[in-house]
């Protein structure tokens, strides 16, 4: 065999992988169809290492506790890259959640380790406020999360895997794979050529392609019914000190503006989502209603011209027929059902939890690979400083 571990995808769940795989022991190789990482909707998220505050409230515990574990490690092992900001969300006599329903949340996001948090009045100081309207206001509640690059964050995960023994093909498109007991034989291709190799296990960590790479694999896999949703950030002036929790006037979804470089972001939607994940772009009424949810919230009025950049990125969900915004958000990890299996297809997921997720997929993997002898914990691994090329 020429690789232990294959994985289809250099996004931050294929990074994840290819680094416990690597830090396992294992021969690892990563294919990514483009000549860089992180070009799907690994470097078009929130940016928040966060637990989810409002995932509490589809009570998905586990996927809260999971996350804010995962935050504290990263804030141990990449203080470069993962930073704590104050977190404020406003109470108005107009808003559907009243302040004892975010002060319960806020309490239980403490209890699974979120860190404390405090309560003002009506009548917060200036500073806390940054611009946002003061009519109105019942209260204002504050706590700490975390924000990332995330594009820099799967380079640096990427980098990490590299330093352990592992090997990436950008540029390198996989094809199709057979499965047979003992392994898979698997095609891609990379510039003008067409490369087979063979390997024990196959990831397919492609997100909203996953579907499409499953499609390509010898027996038929079945696909899992999963819906695309895309979710819109916009990129305006300003200067923030906090990232603010806002919930959307219009259907009471919770929406982020927060400090980014030297702008503002604010995000996201969800946007349900058909067609080439290549080609999703923002969507005028998207950034209507992010506008719309800024003006609502802060004395500065923004207008379309105020839009420097907007992008969208894919989230991959399990299909339903409610909301997407109360949808699980936790990991799925699908494998090709034998003994010892020979793929794991991964949909979903957070950034933040990526390194827990990827521990998990290793696990399923256990009978299928050899036994090596581990040269790292990515618990306590630190993370590059410089990935290669910034
Ligand atoms: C709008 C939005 C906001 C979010 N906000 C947050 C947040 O604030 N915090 C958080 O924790 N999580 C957040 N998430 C979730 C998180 O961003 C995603 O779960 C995560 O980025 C998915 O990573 P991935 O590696 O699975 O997929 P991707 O990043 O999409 O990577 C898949 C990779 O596979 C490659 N690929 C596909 N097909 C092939 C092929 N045939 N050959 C080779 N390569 C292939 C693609 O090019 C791509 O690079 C958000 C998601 C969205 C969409």
């Amino acid at each position: 065999m020429d690789y232990d571990v294959t994985v289809i995808g250099a996004g931050i769940h294929g990074a994840g992988v290819a680094q416990a795989a690597a830090a396992a022991g294992h021969r690892v190789l990563v294919l990514e169809q483009y000549e860089r990482p992180a070009r799907g909707s690994s470097s078009r998220s929130s940016k928040l290492i966060h637990g989810g505050l409002r995932y509490l409230e589809s009570g998905q515990f586990g996927l809260v506790r999971e996350c804010l574990r995962e935050r504290a490690l990263l804030l141990r092992n990449a203080p470069h890259l993962v930073r704590l900001l104050p977190f404020c969300i406003p109470v108005y006599r107009h808003t559907r959640r009243r302040p004892w329903k975010i002060g319960l949340g806020l309490w239980l996001y403490r209890l699974l380790g979120g860190g404390p948090f405090r309560r003002h009045g009506a009548d917060p100081a200036d500073e806390l406020l940054d611009g946002l309207r003061r009519e109105a206001l019942d209260a204002l509640f504050c706590y700490a999360d975390a924000q990332t690059d995330d594009a820099r964050l799967t380079e640096a995960v990427l980098a990490s895997a590299g330093e352990l023994g592992a090997e990436v093909r950008l540029g390198a498109r996989f094809e199709s794979a057979q499965l047979g007991q003992e392994g898979c034989t698997l095609v891609f291709r990379g510039g003008d050529a067409t490369s087979r190799l063979t390997t024990r296990v196959l990831v397919n960590a492609a997100g909203p392609w996953a579907n499409r790479v499953l499609a390509t694999i010898t027996p038929a896999q079945r696909p899992q019914p999963v819906e695309l949703v895309q979710g819109t950030h916009i990129r305006v002036p300003g200067r923030l000190q906090r990232v603010y929790y806002l919930e959307a006037p219009q259907d009471g979804r919770a929406v982020f503006v927060m400090p980014w470089r030297d702008a503002v972001l604010i995000g996201t939607t969800e946007t349900p989502y058909q067609g080439d994940p290549a080609a999703v772009r923002p969507l005028e009424r998207e950034i209507d209603y992010l506008l719309a949810v800024h003006n609502q919230y802060f004395e500065q009025r923004l207008t379309r011209d105020d839009v420097q950049d907007a992008f969208a990125g894919l989230r991959v969900l399990p299909a339903g027929d409610g909301h997407a915004f109360s949808r699980p958000r936790e990991t799925l990890l699908v494998t090709d059902r034998r003994r010892r299996p020979r793929l794991v297809t991964l949909y979903g997921g957070k950034l933040t939890a990526y390194r827990a997720t990827a521990e998990t997929l290793m696990r399923k993997l256990r009978a299928s690979l050899p036994r090596r002898r581990p040269v790292a914990d990515t618990r306590r691994l630190p993370l590059p400083q410089r990935p290669p090329g910034r």
